[in-house]
C-alpha cells in the first residue's frame, strides 16, 4: 500500500498524533496553514469523500465529530474550519480521504 496516510496510521512514517481511537488518527499537517491545522483521518482507506459508501456514513459522522472535539479541546471556541479537498481541482493531494482542522486565526471567505 503506497498511501502516505495509512503509512501514518500504520506508524511506518512518523507523524505528531494528537488523538486516536479504533476508527481514527488526527494528526498535525507537516505543511501547517494555520497556527492549529490538523488532519483527521478514519484508518479505513477511502480514496476521496465521493469513494465513501453508505456503509460508510457513521464512520465519517465519528470522524467529523472528533475533529469538532479536538478543535474545542485545542481552544479554538471562537471559531475553526473543517475542510474536505475533494478531487484535484479542489485541491486535494493525498487521496486518502481527511478533513483538515483549521484555526487559530481570522479565516477569509470565500476560500480560496
Ligand atoms: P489535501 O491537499 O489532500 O487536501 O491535504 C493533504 C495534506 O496532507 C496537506 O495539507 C499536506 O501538507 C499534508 N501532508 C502531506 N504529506 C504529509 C505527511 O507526510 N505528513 C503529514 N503530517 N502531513 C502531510
Ligand atoms: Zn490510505
Amino acid at each position: 500500500m503506497e498511501c502516505i496516510f495509512c503509512k501514518i496510521i500504520n506508524k511506518e512514517i512518523e507523524s505528531k498524533i494528537v488523538y486516536e481511537d479504533e476508527k481514527c488518527v488526527a494528526f498535525e499537517d507537516i505543511n501547517p496553514q494555520a497556527p492549529v491545522h490538523i488532519l483527521v483521518v478514519p484508518k479505513k482507506h477511502i480514496s476521496a469523500l465521493r469513494d465513501a459508501g453508505e456503509e460508510d456514513r457513521e464512520l465519517l459522522g465519528h470522524v467529523l465529530k472528533i475533529a469538532s472535539k479536538i478543535a474545542l479541546e485545542k481552544g479554538l471556541e471562537k471559531g475553526y474550519r473543517i475542510v474536505v479537498n475533494d478531487g484535484k481541482e479542489a485541491g486535494q493531494t493525498v487521496f486518502h480521504v481527511h478533513f483538515h482542522l483549521l484555526g487559530g486565526r481570522e479565516m477569509g471567505w470565500p476560500p480560496g
